[in-house]
């Protein structure tokens, strides 16, 4: 059989599902969609898609079945009912779960007679199919490999083990630092949008900033993984004072909780008499909530 020959349905064609079924459409893959709102169905079904009319017949369409709903509570209201349809078939669910959701979902598939794979997205819909985008899995080892050519259409693939939580796990990790980088540059360009700088200045300028800082993440990650942050030639912690900055902040007129955050995390440090330790150190902060 080759790849083109396997059958593939997708549940949910919001606009990341609709991303994942056309990417497969166009790679001339036999798709068969579902959405809840059927009309989402009609571009796919324009370009060579068959539409079903209900979860269970996408389901009974398909060996391979993808998953893209907005979260693990409406998965499960759409694919609880169709346990029996499931058995013997493998479930690729790329809905953004938590780890222990994840796991619960694989727990459950196992129980219906499903191969699971469970997937986190680092993309966003326009990126899928293109340079950039990558996509995170776990859960079963032989439906990755099984279908890899097909899952590499989406972007770059990273297979991280059985634990069907990983790929979340991984996933959540890198929202994070994304989360707190955005709220930063926010951060950034409200302080400065008193003087009369507009937020495509700072920009302008943040983004070769933050691009290049980027570079400390290596010598952080050698510091901690080495696990003796007295090591010479780091930026200290008593250095990494944020005084000025929560005092600039203020001074502006913005809230100064985000700066106030990661100087929280610091004072922990010296506090405990690690002032003269690396900035690293503040991941200890993180490891042990206060
Ligand atoms: P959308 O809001 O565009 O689509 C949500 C989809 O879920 C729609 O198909 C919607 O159906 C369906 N849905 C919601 N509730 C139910 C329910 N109770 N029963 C049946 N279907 C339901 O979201 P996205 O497509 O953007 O996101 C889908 C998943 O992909 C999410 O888990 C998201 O976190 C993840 N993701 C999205 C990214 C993005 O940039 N968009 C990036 C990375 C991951 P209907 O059309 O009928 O409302």
């Amino acid at each position: 059989m080759t790849n083109h020959d396997i059958q593939v349905s997708v549940l949910g064609l919001g606009e990341m599902g609709g991303a994942l079924a056309a990417a497969l459409v166009a790679a001339g893959h036999p798709v068969t969609v579902w959405n809840r709102s059927p009309r989402k169905a009609d571009p796919l079904v324009a370009r060579g898609a068959r539409a079903a009319a209900t979860a269970g017949d996408a389901v009974r369409a398909a060996r391979l079945v993808i998953v893209c709903l907005l979260d693990d509570d409406s998965v499960r209201e759409v694919l609880e009912p169709l346990a029996d349809d499931l058995a013997g078939r493998t479930l690729v669910n790329v809905t953004t779960t938590t780890p222990a959701q994840s796991r619960e979902m694989a727990e459950w598939a196992d129980r219906v007679g499903a191969a699971y794979l469970d997937g986190g997205i680092m993309a966003v819909p326009p990126m899928i199919g293109r340079p950039g985008a990558s996509v995170l899995y776990s859960g079963s080892a032989d439906a990755f490999h099984e279908h890899r050519h097909l899952l590499d259409l989406w972007g770059s693939s990273t297979y991280f083990g059985a634990d069907a939580g990983l790929a979340s796990l991984y996933d959540l990790a890198l929202l994070a630092g994304m989360y707190v980088m955005f709220a930063g540059f926010a951060h950034g360009a409200a302080m400065v949008a008193p003087a009369g700088v507009t937020a495509g200045e700072f920009a302008a300028m943040a983004a070769p900033w933050l691009t290049a800082m980027t570079g400390a993440f290596e010598g952080f990650a050698a510091v901690i993984d080495g696990g003796d942050y007295t090591v010479p030639g780091q930026q200290s912690l008593e250095f990494s004072d944020l005084t000025y900055l929560v005092a600039a902040s203020a001074d502006q007129g913005v809230s100064t909780e985000v700066v106030a955050m990661v100087q929280r995390l610091v004072q922990r440090q010296v506090d405990a008499g690690h002032g003269k330790e690396g900035f690293a150190r503040i991941i200890e902060s993180i490891r042990r909530p206060g």
